[in-house]
């Protein structure tokens, strides 16, 4: 049984925000190449829901990835926001426009051919907190007041 909830998101500048209606159990990584390129990461997370589900309080801008699918992102911040097939009822956002993004746990990889094996399991490498960063802590709380979210 999947239990939907509903998540609130939006890009790094506040400019795109959304409610969606979300199954976490169809939270997933993709590998793909046009992924990699489109987000400059090497993978993205990704949570699948209909179109139906999602509500765009304020309109993303949308890029033409490919002559079957779309992308919403914020033209001002640059925020990926997630990926949508033209024809068909599905679509995917990032998991990490969430405003909560944590607890959500993927459930499978996607275009597996193309993963970045050493980047799947980082567990054993070390760990530095950002808070640890002394200088850069300073920096942020100088500039802003506090150390980022
Ligand atoms: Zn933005
Ligand atoms: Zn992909």
């Amino acid at each position: 049984m999947s239990e939907k909830v509903a998540k609130t998101g939006g890009c790094q500048c506040g400019r795109v925000r959304y409610t969606a209606m979300i199954d976490p159990a169809q939270a997933y990584l993709c590998h793909c190449r046009m992924c990699q390129r489109a987000t400059g990461g090497v993978s993205i997370a990704f949570i699948g829901l209909p179109k139906c589900d999602m509500a765009w309080e304020s309109e993303p801008d949308w890029y033409g990835s490919s002559p079957i699918a779309r992308r919403p992102f914020c033209s001002h911040c640059g925020t990926p926001l997630g990926f949508a097939f033209i024809e068909g009822e599905n679509m995917d956002i990032t998991l990490g426009s969430l405003d909560e993004p944590y607890g959500i746990e993927p459930h499978w990889h996607f275009a597996s051919e193309k993963i970045h094996e050493a980047w799947v399991d980082t567990s054993a490498l070390p760990r530095k907190a950002l808070a640890e960063h002394t200088a850069l802590s300073d920096r942020w709380i100088e500039a802003t007041g506090a150390v980022p979210e």
